[in-house]
């Protein structure tokens, strides 16, 4: 068994428990099934986490440092000026916080009575005292990166947006517009030589955050009621995990050893109740 998955964890922080938040990844969860967002926050039971993207990671922290060089001299990074966003990077003295995972922006949003998390990676601030939400992401693709147009980016867009709603509920004034600062990885050298060599491009999105309230109570309302939400219709692993369950299920009963007692012994169709 991996030591970095432990099915179960502590009922604390599950829903109704004290530690339990409502993270953005975990609002991105629901929207992509409620079944595997219950299953994880109420019943207790979340999926395996991916294997770590340390190269991304890398990216990203280099790229805080570097744009934390014209937060502390109040200027524009280059990038700002070659796609002409007049801007600086935003001095606050919780942006240490508001970057760190598992802490991030907070809000208390009392119709659900959630505390609304997410870690942002920059935040600009532009004349107007607008505050721009800035995301990093890194990649390798032989494309220029310049808009975000694929639907595996609509997730990418929700985060901006959760990051947008929660600086507005913490009393900010907050541009629509955002930006990805965009790493692309070249492979088109002759050789490796130890070095990647990225190309940066500033992809902008007009953040809509107004799916983010009906959202909230979408949840709620799934987390308190006892029923199980159904599966993603375009997701096999429920499928599979079920007919596994069956399988094994039967297996484990043909290699019972026989019991004496005249008490009923689970057969194949009891497995297939269980896992329905
Ligand atoms: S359908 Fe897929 S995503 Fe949803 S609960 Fe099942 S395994 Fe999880």
């Amino acid at each position: 068994m991996s030591d970095y998955y432990k099915p179960n964890r502590k009922p604390d922080w599950n829903y109704g428990g004290n530690k339990w938040r409502l993270s953005r990844s975990k609002i991105d969860l629901f929207t992509e099934c409620a079944r595997c967002f219950y299953v994880d926050n109420k019943l207790g039971v979340a999926r395996p986490p991916g294997f770590p993207f340390n190269l991304n990671s890398a990216v990203d922290a280099l790229l805080k440092k570097e744009f934390d060089i014209h937060r502390v001299a109040k200027n524009a990074h280059p990038i700002m000026k070659q796609y002409g966003v007049d801007a600086v990077p935003f001095e606050h003295p919780s942006m240490n916080i508001w970057r760190e995972n598992f802490k991030g922006i907070t809000h208390r949003h009392e119709p659900t009575g959630f505390t609304v998390s997410g870690a942002v990676d920059d935040i600009w601030v532009n004349p107007k005292g607008e505050l721009i939400v800035v995301d990093y992401k890194s990649t390798s693709k032989d494309e220029k990166i310049e808009v975000l147009d694929k639907d595996w980016h609509d997730g990418y867009k929700r985060q901006m947006e959760v990051y947008q709603w929660l600086l507005r509920q913490n009393g900010f004034k907050v541009a629509d517009q955002g930006y990805f600062v965009y790493a692309n990885a070249g492979r088109d050298k002759k050789a490796f030589d130890g070095v990647l060599e990225f190309d940066v491009t500033l992809v902008p999105h007009k953040g809509n955050a107004g799916w983010v309230e009906g959202t909230l109570l979408d949840i709620k309302r799934c987390l308190d009621d006892e029923k199980i939400p159904n599966p993603a219709d375009d997701c096999d692993y429920c499928r599979y995990r079920e007919a596994t369950g069956r399988v094994l299920m039967t297996q484990h009963q043909k290699n019972a050893p026989p019991t004496p007692s005249k008490k009923r012994t689970r057969t194949s169709s009891d497995a297939d109740t269980l896992f329905s």
